[in-house]
């Protein structure tokens, strides 16, 4: 807790994530996203992340400054029952260093008697070498972990006159995961000030990042409360509305409340992304297709070349999609194209399998052969080779049929690795799928290429 005046502010909290294949590029560091995202939630404000490797100082070190400063430390990593596992001597170090009392390693009879049990469920002899995961710093208390042998470890030390909460976690997701939410959340819950800020998105689609913040600029102003900011992914633009609880209204709302401020943010963005807006979910756009093509009760299927599948499988990722999508081909030779989809041979022959042609014929084969109301295509060329001077790497032809409506066929020419232009391709193909379920236009999108 940080206090101005009598003011009580949001508590503030860093992450430390602990671990020598992380800092060195082997491991992906994935509990920091998802415990920051949990914290953010809970009403605390992330202020640092921070990884640090398997170094008794470094990690001390890092305890004590991150402690000094905020509200609540949680550390990940470093719980195991190895020489590399040092997280529980670390914390002893800072808590001493924090306080000025000795804290030396105790042994906990309760967390060691879980250890043992958690072997007996096992079958096996608990190893000696796991003893010492029943070792907490004197004043903190251990964390039962009910998926693994590691304990976890809190402690609440007064710093400078301000109560600070550190939490120790084991590294693996699947047991930092639960610890965390059983045994922390309550506690950073219900800290003073602990307020939590409602995020709401707008999602966007085909229309580039850097026209889009041209567009809401007033509204992604430093300072503003809320405030406005974007992220992009593969054609998805998420704009991202922040409030700050118990902050007065600051920036171009007419607003005088926060709650209306937000919804004010919320409707502009929509006014001036326009025909782009996929929606105010922060699900996947595979997932707003399937949710929409359910309310509306209608179904699709695919044909793709270049994307091998992909836009199947984004859609099928999503729980229930078997509810609205029926299946789909992956048809990269001509002779697939024409066996399983019925495109002309002669079409083929024309055009090349990279045609518009051919994208519609896709589209409509999908469709028909399979029963589904809407058919999605895609014929491209992913590279790195097959380019060519008409139809360089990353011409991609993207067809959408809806039975009984008009074939909507676009060109587009998409940038960067083949991972890269398969995975705009898909998005694309999505979005068209999108806009067909709503029975609306589709405006002009991002790397669209308007004269082929
Ligand atoms: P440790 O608790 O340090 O023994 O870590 C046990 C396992 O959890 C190892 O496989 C680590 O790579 C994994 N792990 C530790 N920290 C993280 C992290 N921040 N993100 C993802 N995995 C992690
Ligand atoms: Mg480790």
């Amino acid at each position: 807790m940080t206090t101005a005046g009598s003011e009580i502010l949001r508590p503030t909290a860093a992450i430390l994530a602990v671990g020598d294949e992380l800092v060195l590029g082997e491991k992906l560091d994935t509990n920091s996203m998802w415990l920051a995202d949990r914290i953010g939630a809970l009403g605390l404000r992330v202020t640092r992340h921070q990884t640090v490797g398997d170094d008794n100082d470094a990690i001390a070190g890092d305890i004590e400054r991150l402690a000094r400063c905020n509200s609540v430390v949680v550390v990940g990593g470093g719980l195991g029952p190895t020489a590399d596992d040092l997280t529980r001597h670390a914390l002893a170090m800072a808590l001493e260093r924090l306080t000025d009392q000795p804290n030396a390693l105790v042994e906990d009879p309760d967390a060691l008697a879980d250890i043992e049990r958690f072997y007996q469920t096992a079958g096996r002899a608990m190893p000696p070498a796991n003893r010492v995961q029943a070792l907490r710093p004197t004043s903190a208390r251990c964390l039962s972990n009910a998926h693994g042998t590691a304990p976890g470890l809190l402690a609440s030390p007064q710093v400078d006159g301000q109560r600070r909460v550190i939490a120790c976690l084991p590294g693996p997701p699947r047991e930092m995961k639960p610890m965390f939410e059983s045994l922390v959340a309550t506690t950073l819950a219900s800290l003073p000030g602990a307020c939590a800020a409602p995020l709401h998105v707008v999602q966007v689609f085909g229309l580039g990042e850097s026209d889009l913040a041209g567009r809401i600029e007033p509204l992604m102003r430093r300072g503003n409360n809320p405030a406005v900011g974007t992220t992009a992914s593969s054609g998805l633009v998420t704009c991202r509305v922040r409030p700050e609880p118990g902050e007065p209204v600051r920036g171009p709302y007419r607003a005088t409340t926060l709650e209306d401020a937000v919804v004010e943010a919320l409707l502009e963005i929509e006014r001036l992304a326009d025909g782009h807006v996929v929606g105010r979910a922060s699900t996947s756009l595979a997932g707003t297709v399937l949710h929409d093509a359910g309310t509306h009760g209608l179904t699709l299927a695919t044909a793709e070349s270049c994307t091998g599948g992909l836009v199947g499988q984004l859609l099928s990722s999503e729980a229930g999609a078997s509810r609205s999508f029926l299946g789909g081909w992956i048809t990269y030779s001509n002779e697939m194209k024409v066996r399983e989809l019925g495109v002309d041979p002669s079409m083929l022959n024309t055009f090349g399998a990279v045609s518009r042609q051919v994208a519609e014929a896709m589209a409509r084969g999908a469709s028909e052969r399979s029963g589904a109301d809407i058919g999605l295509s895609i014929t491209g060329i992913a590279g790195p080779d097959g380019g060519t001077p008409e139809k360089p790497v990353g011409t991609v032809w993207i067809g959408c049929h809806r039975r009984g409506g008009d074939p909507l066929v676009r060109c587009f020419r998409f940038v960067g690795d083949r991972q890269s232009i398969r995975l705009w391709s898909a998005q694309t193909a999505l979005f068209l799928g999108l806009k067909a379920i709503r029975g609306q236009g589709v405006p002009k999108l991002l790397r669209e290429v308007m004269d082929a």
